[in-house]
């Protein structure tokens, strides 16, 4: 029996998807190419905006065409938001939410054996209190590993769709994590990528420990040596708590804070907990503590109400904090959430062009930031070959500077101290010091 995988998404989703792979591998399945014809095909979806919703349904008729005997069976958030939108869609046969991708493989036999043509195994994910357990020993990527601690978010911001589609807080044992880690070690990963849908709440539904206790269990297993943080909320980025990961080697010097509007009104009918000050000040307790530090975000545009005068604000604030890289998300209403009914909606064509304002200075932020960089010596964790580069590989320094040299494949998963010679449009060429 064959199947095959489809995701879309976040590395939430990709996690899962690995370990969904893994379950079916044990079970004896082969794992196929999504292109190719298999028996069972699963697309893990996302419903973040409109345009996630509409890959789905693209993906799962691409499925059929593939294979008309086929299962199919559509995952994830945009199963958990519509399930029985998704069971009518006539090619589906079943739907699992947020829960229960542990199961996968026994619901299909369940679907074979009783010869129905329909499944829907979508719970009330709001009352779910239980992290469900899913394991990976090996991923994707090769030399970075995404390591899921913990599910769910509490904070029901307004526009955002995920608390209903994800449930609230609900975080991986602080045991199974390192045990994941050491499994990644010895599997040869260097880096791992501690994930979550907010990942800062970790541990609120456990009572007795927190996010920085997984940092410091992760940092001590042998033979990780980096540690990054997806996506961190500012407010959760206290002295103390920046002052500790600061001492400790192997945490990457590079920082994702969501800021998602850079105007208080905005943010406030975001529903966000903090103000542009409050968030300008953590930005510069980060950089006080951390010499040399990457420092990321997520901005939406287009926001029900936001007025010219306020996104101008944003871009303003953008500049100002002077981020070395910049993701915008064009506003993208979701039925449920709050923002949903707000008035004042903006029409795409000022969401576009602020998305492109937004766009090209997270261009020249890259720059700006790259530049202060050349003609030092970095530590590289070089990944693959550079597409349309032959004879180039590339990797990421800890701040997160994309970093190209002449070699091949053989530098794979190494560190290698390189010098950064010179930027070509969004990486750095380097070269590797000399003797190593
Ligand atoms: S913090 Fe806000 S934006 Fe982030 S997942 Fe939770 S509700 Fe969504």
């Amino acid at each position: 029996m064959k199947a095959a995988f489809y995701t879309l998404g976040c590395k939430v989703n990709q996690y899962e998807t690995e370990a969904m792979t893994e379950l079916f591998r044990k079970s004896g399945y082969e794992i196929v190419d999504f292109d190719d014809y298999s028996d069972v095909y699963v697309i893990n979806s996302c419903t973040v905006t409109g345009r996630s919703d509409m890959k789905t349904r693209q993906a799962i008729r691409k499925a059929r065409k593939l294979n008309i005997d086929s299962i199919i069976a559509v995952v994830g958030c945009y199963a958990q938001i519509a399930p029985e939108e998704v069971l009518e869609i006539p090619e589906v046969n079943l739907v699992i939410g947020s829960k229960g991708k542990g199961q996968i493989v026994e619901l299909i036999d369940r679907l074979k054996k009783l010869k129905i043509n329909k499944l829907n195994a979508v719970h009330d994910i709001l009352k779910d209190k239980n992290y469900e357990e899913l394991e990976i020993s090996t991923q994707i990527e090769h030399t970075r590993a995404y390591l899921k601690i913990q599910d769910g978010c509490n904070q029901f911001c307004t526009y955002c769709i995920i608390p209903y589609a994800r449930g609230t807080v609900r975080s991986r044992k602080l045991n199974n994590i390192i045990d994941e880690v050491k499994r990644l070690s010895h599997m040869g990963y260097k880096e791992v990528v501690l994930t979550g849908i907010h990942v800062a709440s970790y541990g609120q539904d456990l009572g007795d420990v927190g996010l920085l206790d997984v940092i410091k269990r992760v940092h001590e297993v042998k033979g990780i040596e980096r540690i990054r943080m997806s996506s961190i909320e500012p407010t959760f980025l206290t002295e103390d708590f920046i002052k500790e990961v600061s001492q400790l080697r192997k945490f990457c010097r590079h920082y994702h804070v969501s800021l998602q509007s850079g105007c208080d009104q905005t943010l406030k009918r975001m529903g966000r907990r903090y103000t542009t000050e409050n968030y300008r000040e953590i930005i510069e307790r980060i950089r006080k503590n951390i010499v040399d530090v990457a420092i990321t975000t997520d901005v939406i545009v287009g926001f029900p109400g936001e007025t010219n005068q306020e996104f101008e604000e944003t871009y303003i604030f953008l500049k100002d904090i002077a981020f070395s890289k910049i993701h915008v998300f064009k506003f993208s209403k979701r039925r449920g959430t709050k923002a949903y009914n707000y008035p004042n909606q903006i029409s795409n064509a000022v969401k576009t062009s602020r998305s492109k304002r937004v766009i090209e200075l997270s261009e020249q932020c890259e720059i700006d930031f790259y530049k202060r960089f050349i003609g030092r010596k970095m530590d590289v964790l070089f990944e693959q070959n550079v597409k349309g580069m032959d004879g180039f590989i590339e990797g990421y320094t800890d701040n997160y500077i994309r970093v190209a040299v002449p070699g091949d494949i053989r530098f794979k998963n190494c560190i290698i101290p390189t010098t950064l010679k010179e930027i070509k449009k969004d990486m750095v060429i380097g070269e590797i010091v000399e003797g190593k």
